[in-house]
């Protein structure tokens, strides 16, 4: 099925980028897009030029609609700058959607490594095959590879923080900029030394805001003692709540029974009751409530409390079952 609109769907991409067909089938979805604007900057001059080179298809998967693969089509112009002193002649369109040789748009990116941030690179490729996004484990892996840290040796006030890799089999020592939070380093293991080392690079440095591991406020009293170390408000909160549990599990007996708002000094004993039904539900209900009887015309007794084997009633029944079956 295609068919073609004139309605503008560039809310999906950007201002500059609008979507002019669009093709479906059961599993897949491919969106058609191009630029608006027909002039670009040059990369290495900054010269706008609006003389036209070519134009090539880039195809990027991206996030899925539907739970249907989605596929990109972008049509991508390339310009020649017009700047004779420009060493760069021609110049390909910037898209602000994905990168340069991306195969994948950057949400679609940031949707896998979100899903695969809590599974296993075979459990992210599968759950994300569900969704409608194609990507092997291999694939996923790469993305991770990928990722660098920007570390800032200017920083002056910095967070630092154990986290486990692989669920407590791996540990790590995260650093980030308390600026905007983002992750600067990720230095193996949680102990002092590497945390020294990276220290030693980041003399700026003048308010750490750490957990409670002590490792931690040694090496940094050792390479800074100047610098200001805080709690953060997580690490406290967990401390008082630890400190909270060890009270109680002292002063609280591990049973408390309340019964009518008031706190009991033994344990009550069970008091085993037969229930009475509702004898206007049965009614309604139309429903035989009358007790059981032997053939000889006598009240069947049971016994619901205590399900022994040797008791009349289950001895009765084992007999008339032998009795049957014979
Ligand atoms: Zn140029």
């Amino acid at each position: 099925m295609k068919y073609h609109e004139t309605q503008d769907y560039s809310f999906l991409l950007d201002q500059n980028h609008f979507i002019y067909d669009h093709s479906e089938d059961q599993k897949t979805l491919h969106i058609y897009a191009k630029s608006k604007p027909h002039s670009c900057k040059c990369p290495k001059c900054g010269k706008e030029s609006n003389v036209l080179h070519a134009t090539y298809q880039r195809t990027m998967q991206d996030t899925p609609i539907h739970c249907k693969q989605t596929y990109l089509h972008t049509n991508v112009y390339k310009y020649e700058c017009q700047n004779a002193d420009c060493n760069c002649k021609v110049f390909m369109e910037d898209l602000p959607f994905a990168k340069a040789s991306q195969v994948r748009t950057d949400s679609l990116n940031a949707l896998i490594l979100g899903v695969s941030m809590f599974l296993s690179n075979e459990g992210a490729s599968k759950v994300l095959s569900l969704l409608g996004v194609q990507i092997s484990n291999d694939s996923i892996q790469r993305l991770y590879d990928r990722i660098e840290f920007v570390d800032n040796p200017d920083v002056e006030a910095v967070g630092i923080d154990d986290v486990a890799i692989r669920k407590g089999q791996t540990y790590a020592t995260a650093i980030y900029d308390l600026k905007d939070h983002h992750l600067i380093a990720l230095l193996n293991g949680r102990d002092a030394d590497t945390l020294k080392e990276w220290l030693k690079g980041h003399k700026k440095i003048r308010l750490v805001a750490r957990d409670r591991a002590s490792a931690y406020a040694a090496a940094i009293n050792e390479i800074l003692p100047e610098c200001i170390q805080v709690a953060d408000r997580f690490h406290l909160l967990q401390n008082l709540l630890g400190y909270l549990k060890d009270i109680f599990k002292e002063e609280m007996p591990s049973n408390v029974y309340i019964r009518d708002g008031k706190i009991l000094d033994n344990k009550p004993e069970k008091v085993l009751q037969e229930k009475n039904p509702d004898e206007k539900h049965i009614a309604s209900l139309n429903y035989d409530n009358t007790l059981p009887k032997n053939p000889d015309g006598s009240q069947r007794i049971y016994d619901n409390k205590k399900h022994l084997l040797t008791t009349k009633q289950y001895v009765e029944q084992a007999e008339s079952r032998k009795k049957n079956s014979n």
